[in-house]
């Protein structure tokens, strides 16, 4: 099979109009507004990929028995175009999640795209829609490739044979409007997200429809986001919300980061991995391990933790204040977001929007 293909472009003939774009992108918010145009690429057994697509962002028409609607066979990924200081747009280490989208894949029975076809999409999804990519500061162009399963079967005792992958765009505000502070959490004993030799490391749907009941909780408990415990002892600390978790130990020269390691039920997030390459060759050594929350706590009430923040493509870096679980509460700092946190959040914002160097080759 071939690496990439050719695209077949058909242009919209009803392009957003440059008031329109101004309006939308004055104010994006999140995942809110789409651009002009959208990326399709077949599968089937017999053609492998094929019949790659651009064409005017709008609607699908469906078989109702397309079995993603079903058994809901799909998966997603998300990663962001910037605007560079002289004008030009990068993405942010798009083989990263092309090779994540494969390993996707074959957790859920589906076909693996190749790595190049899937940054080609992207790109020329961007390339198309350049000018939704926002110039204000901290805004970006959001990217939506996903696959879901078409065939037309009900039969739940096999996999779908033939698919869907698609790009979308979404221009994307600041995720933290009123700057940055820090979230309250909720430690969810009740639900969990991902159990071993499930879906938790996949990039699936289904992992989200599954945790709304948890957040839900979270927010009538009065906090805002919530943090996943291990499926089994509901005591090691996964991921916070739709990020992965950072604990800081320790202050000035004596200072390090500790990450949950990737066990099979987190998913691999690309900024984690960005963190633990960054922290280090700014003088912070990063290590993957374990912490359960009555180690978080003691950790923060004896001033060993002195910062805790989630990390992903979306926030970049959230920095959590306040931990709430069913029999026990604390805080975590002074309510501002930490000196580390925010070091490490603006070497890689600086990485992204060109105001620094790349020495790691990250951007695209
Ligand atoms: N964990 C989960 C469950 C997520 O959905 C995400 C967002 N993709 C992350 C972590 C962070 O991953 P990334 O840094 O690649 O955005």
């Amino acid at each position: 099979m071939s690496d990439t293909l050719d695209f077949e472009i058909t242009r919209t003939e009803r392009p957003a109009t440059a008031a329109d774009r101004a309006r939308v992108l004055a104010d994006p918010g999140f995942g809110r507004y789409f651009t002009d145009h959208m990326i399709t690429i077949r599968y089937s057994p017999e053609r492998g990929w094929h019949d790659a697509k651009l064409e005017p962002y709008g609607p699908l028409p469906m078989d109702p028995a397309s079995q993603v609607f079903h058994y809901a066979q799909e998966l997603f990924e998300g990663l962001k175009a910037y605007k560079q200081p002289d004008g030009s747009v990068v993405t942010f280490r798009p083989f990263m999640n092309a090779a994540r989208m494969n390993r996707s894949a074959r957790r859920m029975a589906m076909p693996e795209i190749p790595e190049q076809l899937f940054v080609d999409a992207v790109e020329l999804l961007v390339r198309t829609d350049k000018d939704w990519v926002p110039d204000t500061e901290g805004h970006s162009l959001y990217l939506r490739p996903f696959m879901f399963a078409t065939t037309r079967a009900l039969g739940v005792n096999s996999p779908a044979s033939e698919f869907l992958f698609m790009v979308i765009a979404s221009p994307s505000g600041l995720y933290y409007p009123r700057g940055i502070k820090p979230v309250s959490v909720w430690l969810s004993q009740d639900y969990t997200r991902a159990a071993p030799g499930g879906t938790g490391e996949a990039k699936f749907g289904g992992n989200y429809a599954a945790s709304f009941a948890g957040q839900k909780q979270a927010v009538a408990e009065g906090c805002d986001q919530v943090v996943w415990l291990d499926a089994v002892e509901h005591r090691w600390v996964e991921e916070v919300g739709s990020m992965n978790l950072m604990f800081v130990y320790g202050s000035g020269s004596r200072v390090r980061l500790l990450t949950p390691a990737l066990t099979g039920t987190l998913l691999a997030g690309i900024t984690r991995d960005s963190m633990l390459k960054l922290a280090p060759d700014l003088g912070i050594p990063a290590e993957e391990g374990k912490i359960s929350i009555e180690e978080w706590e003691a950790g923060c009430r004896s001033g060993e933790i002195t910062e805790v923040f989630g990390c992903g493509t979306a926030a970049i870096i959230s920095p959590v204040g306040s931990v709430k679980g069913a029999d026990r509460a604390w805080t975590i700092g002074d309510g501002e977001p930490g000196e580390v946190s925010m070091r490490l959040r603006q070497e890689l914002v600086g990485i992204q929007y060109g105001t620094r160097p790349d020495p790691y080759g990250w951007v695209h």
